[in-house]
């Protein structure tokens, strides 16, 4: 009898093990409550499997170890800082290179060089930290998507694509005020969904006759390139790395965490073409990063995103990297489990409207749901709905986003199937007593990004 599939493995083998501490449901509840009933409060002592966030958590390659032995730690013009330019060149294209300690350090650097207050900034769905430093710097950010990526249960393809209309009101509307178009590939908040590289050259022809930029989030770009590969039509038999230099091109610079797809604990980076803007961002770089050879990242960092570069625009490190997200993502929804489809990227997404009816949006669902979670099996997963949206920063009033989400987010190269299915049972569950669990009420709140710090207690 034939076998009804192949098995795929991932392609590496484990040299060095991190052993877990397993604990208690009491232990579990105490922990929460010493939280505030945020994830993020939590010491990660008390967390057995920990999906909070696959930023920075990766699992470096024994390359990379090796390339941290050649840290060059000279303040100015370390031999790493050259290493890095070298290959932002080769694997992204572009031609001048501004280190920073993370992605937030060059959405800051970018907002204040290219923003003037007044200024309206159009991008596909928002990020947390990207849509602040947009703020910050006197923009008004437009959401520019298409509306697909509101809709949870939409099996649209690229769900991260803009819609042109949308994108050509906020130009038509707002002339000589729009800097640049703010494209994300992919789209962390709609569930790790792509933009297809049709919408993408369709933004670089629209930006061009109203000479608006496009400055690309490049945080999860090879992510985005394996989906092109998978999905779009005449892209089957082209590498990831060839996919990712292409969407490069058609953008005139990124901002990037090193802390996801390059496979680095720390780092990031601005890169341009333009000279003129390159020097205006080194220059703010020394007042707010550090030297701009360096920019807050230190010479052995620098080598481990260097190299970390190289290995995430491999074929087969991607495909086995969002095939283990498909493999959760296809038991939960095989299970019935309401998460957002298609699966995304980086992670599954657990729909917390569909999944607690009962908990309306003001008692905060999803973040009720990640507390659950955590209750019944120490899995650790992160809130994305109303808290982490935040307040209108003009009226101060409660942002109230279509997507509730849970984000069970699959660190790279560090856990194993088994763990998949340890989580998978966890949801199920939680999912069987849905019913039992309270929404919450707030009792701290930060005034800014209070995802991160505010407290909560039951209902
Ligand atoms: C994480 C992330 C950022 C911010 O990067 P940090 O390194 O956390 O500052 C920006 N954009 C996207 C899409 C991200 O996922």
């Amino acid at each position: 009898m034939p076998l009804p599939r192949r098995s795929w493995a991932e392609p590496f083998k484990i040299k060095v093990v991190e052993p877990l501490r397993l604990t208690t449901p009491e232990q579990r509840l105490a922990a929460l409550r010493e939280a505030g009933y945020n994830t993020f409060l939590l010491r990660s002592r008390d967390v057995y499997i920990d999906l909070l966030t696959d930023s920075g958590t990766s699992a470096m390659s024994d390359r990379q170890w090796a390339g941290m032995m050649l840290g060059d730690e000279a303040y100015a013009g370390s031999e790493n800082f050259y290493r890095l330019e070298t290959n932002v060149r080769r694997f992204y294209g572009y031609q001048h290179l501004i280190p920073t300690h993370q992605g937030r350090g060059a959405e800051h650097i970018i907002s204040r060089v290219l923003i003037k207050p007044g200024d309206v900034v159009p991008g596909n769905m928002y990020f947390t930290t990207t849509r602040l430093h947009q703020e910050m710097a006197g923009a008004r950010f437009v959401d520019v998507i298409i509306d697909e990526a509101h809709d949870p249960a939409s099996e649209h393809p690229f769900k991260g694509d803009i819609d042109l209309n949308k994108l050509e009101r906020v130009f038509v509307e707002n002339p000589g005020r729009v800097p640049y178009v703010s494209a994300a590939a992919t789209v962390n908040m709609a569930g790790g969904q792509p933009i297809s590289l049709a919408n993408l050259k369709a933004v670089r022809e629209l930006a061009n006759r109203y000479n608006v930029k496009v400055i690309l989030d490049a945080t999860r770009i090879a992510e985005n390139a394996w989906f092109i590969q998978q999905r779009e039509p005449g892209y089957e038999h082209r590498t990831v790395a060839q996919i990712v230099l292409e969407m490069c091109s058609l953008t005139d610079g990124c901002t990037m965490s090193a802390k996801k797809d390059p496979l680095a604990n720390i780092g990031g980076f601005l890169a341009v073409n333009d000279a003129e803007i390159a020097a205006q961002a080194a220059n703010l770089l020394v007042v707010y990063e550090g030297l701009h050879t360096y920019g807050g990242m230190a010479g052995r960092d620098m080598e481990a995103v260097a190299i970390g570069i190289e290995e995430s625009v491999q074929d087969d490190h991607i495909r086995a990297r969002i095939g283990q997200v498909q493999y959760l993502g296809d038991k939960l929804r095989d299970w019935g489990i309401p998460i957002v489809l298609p699966v995304g990227g980086h992670g599954i997404f657990l729909d917390a409207r569909a999944f607690l009816p009962h908990v309306p949006q003001d008692h905060y669902p999803a973040q009720a749901l990640a507390a659950a979670l955590y209750l019944d099996s120490g899995v650790r997963a992160m809130e994305r709905g109303i808290v982490s949206a935040g307040r209108d920063a003009e009226t101060g009033l409660e942002r109230h986003p279509k997507l509730e989400l849970v984000r069970l987010t699959i660190p790279r190269r560090v856990y194993t199937q088994a763990h998949m299915d340890v989580t998978a049972e966890s949801v199920y569950a939680v999912y069987e007593d849905r019913e039992k669990i309270p929404g919450l009420r707030m009792t701290f709140e930060p005034k800014l990004l209070r995802f991160f710090q505010a407290r909560f207690e039951p209902r």
